[in-house]
């Protein structure tokens, strides 16, 4: 998989169906197919981005 915010390979895996870019430092999840995307606050609280998204940019085929 890729990174929908700067398409990097650059992946790294939290869990099962959880992973985070160390390109630019968000945090992605996998459900029914679809990628979600959060970034990290400063007080660790973790805000969506998926708005900055087209739901096509987000679906994840294998
Ligand atoms: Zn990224």
């Amino acid at each position: 998989m890729k990174c929908p915010n700067c398409s990097s390979k650059n992946i790294g895996k939290i869990s099962v169906n959880h992973f985070y870019c160390w390109n630019c430092f968000i945090e992605l999840s996998l459900s029914d197919g679809v990628i979600y995307t959060h970034q990290v606050e400063e007080d660790g609280s973790l805000s969506s981005l998926d708005d900055l998204f087209d739901e096509n940019d987000r679906r994840f085929t294998l």
